[in-house]
């Protein structure tokens, strides 16, 4: 149990918390050192206690006012596991907020208040790498401390940083690119010298573009950073960050994949990801079909809930824009028609199938999906294989399909040879 950080909303793996510090610091946020001279948009509330080489320093003393880094051995990325678990740290339960330097060889319950994760240089621009230290640290460390990522974070990779479940990061990645000559977006890391103008209307960007030099490019890299995160912040709160993701991480490859690779460990993401929410869910990209809430829907729908109408035909009919179905036009001539003599399923990309009585459970209620009238390859395969699994436990009498067009079409027929079933 950690005394200086708490949790206070969840979205995905991704967290809104707060350092509770002399002065209270909203996370995720950009933190630095106490010592260190960083513009105004950085909170500098870290205070490193110094490494255990080459001798042990005298116990660390610290105060509310900033976390302190307990010393530690600081051990280069790629050190074999054997070295690590070898010279891993003790840390003391000291009375101030504290930080605890971990790495996936040594994560583990420290009673400190944060986890830094040494060597996150060597994985950060590598998908898997980066997943794989992640999820093995935030397994091994309580859950109510927060995880520093030093020196990687940028205006472009800090949403998925977060989304992946980092609370804190510092803006030294940021500064040095800037002293570089790389003037940094959410999208890009451009050369100085090849920007005629300057995308950008942050404080240091107010000024004749001849007159820009690094200096200036390390500060509107900090801004922009700290924008980013701020926007960030707005989009955990509203439950809306996966939304956001799947748009931003399209900039960098290795993002995309930190993504994608994340819905394939289903397990460290649903836990993490609240049953309901008010939010829109925007299904926008295939990517949509695999986050946690539409594979949730869909295991639910085929694996926990009994139809209890089958003693009546099943119509399935297609889904409409307006949620709950219900309320429109087309679904309400179907109830007319039908009546109680059938039972209504709609048929969805993303959500699969929708009986009707669980319409106005999350997400049915709360999807906005692309319509173009095709439906991709990825789409009838994913509606295909839940009806498929839903029809498998049910018992219904007959199936009638009143759908229309080319992808309902196509995803009867696959259903029907495979279960060997006739559809009306
Ligand atoms: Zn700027």
């Amino acid at each position: 149990m950690t005394d200086y950080f708490e949790v206070h909303e969840r979205d995905g793996a991704a967290r809104l918390g707060e350092l509770r510090l002399a002065q209270s610091v909203p996370t995720p946020a950009l933190v630095d050192d106490v010592d260190a001279d960083t513009p105004g948009a950085v909170h500098t509330v870290l205070h490193d206690a110094g490494g255990r080489w080459p001798s042990e320093p005298d116990p660390p003393g610290g105060d509310d006012s900033a976390v302190t880094i307990l010393p530690h051995r600081g051990l280069p990325a790629g050190t074999p596991d054997e070295v690590a678990e070898a010279f891993a740290d003790d840390y003391p339960d000291v009375a101030f907020p504290s930080g605890a330097v971990v790495s996936p060889t040594t994560a583990a319950d420290h009673a400190a208040d944060v986890s830094v994760l040494s060597g996150a240089p060597g994985y950060v621009g590598y998908g898997s790498a980066f997943v794989n230290a992640l999820t093995t640290v935030k397994k091994a460390v309580p859950a109510d401390t927060a995880l520093y990522l030093p020196g990687v974070a940028t205006p472009r990779n800090v949403a998925t940083l977060v989304y992946a479940g980092v609370d804190l990061v510092d803006p030294h990645r940021a500064v040095i690119r800037g002293t570089e000559g790389r003037y940094l977006t959410t999208d890009e890391a451009y050369f100085l010298e090849d920007l005629a103008e300057l995308p950008c209307a942050c404080p240091a960007c107010q000024q004749p573009r001849d007159g820009f030099d690094r200096t200036d490019c390390v500060e509107h890299n900090v801004h922009a950073l700290a924008a980013e995160l701020a926007r960030v912040r707005r989009r955990i709160r509203d439950g809306r960050l996966r939304d956001y993701i799947e748009g931003q991480a399209r900039q960098d490859n290795w993002l995309t994949a930190t993504v994608r690779i994340m819905d394939q460990r289903y397990g460290y993401v649903e836990r993490r990801t609240p049953l309901i929410r008010r939010a829109e869910l925007a299904a926008t990209t295939e990517d949509a079909l695999r986050r946690v809430e539409i594979q949730r829907f869909a295991r639910r729908v085929t694996e926990r809930y009994v139809p209890r109408f089958d003693d009546r035909p099943l119509v399935l009919v297609p889904c409409s824009a307006r949620k709950p179905y219900s309320d429109s036009q087309s679904h309400t001539q179907y109830h007319d028609a039908v009546q109680w003599r059938a039972h209504i399923v709609s048929m969805t990309s993303p959500i699969g199938v929708v009986p009707q009585e669980l319409e106005l459970t999350y997400p049915a209620q709360h999807y906005d999906s692309v319509v173009t009238g095709d439906w991709s390859a990825t789409e009838v395969e994913f509606v295909s294989r839940v009806l498929e699994r839903y029809l498998g436990d049910a018992d219904y009498p007959e199936i009638i399909a009143h759908v229309p067009g080319e992808g309902y079409r196509d995803i009867c027929e696959r259903v029907a040879d495979s279960l060997g079933r006739e559809f009306t």
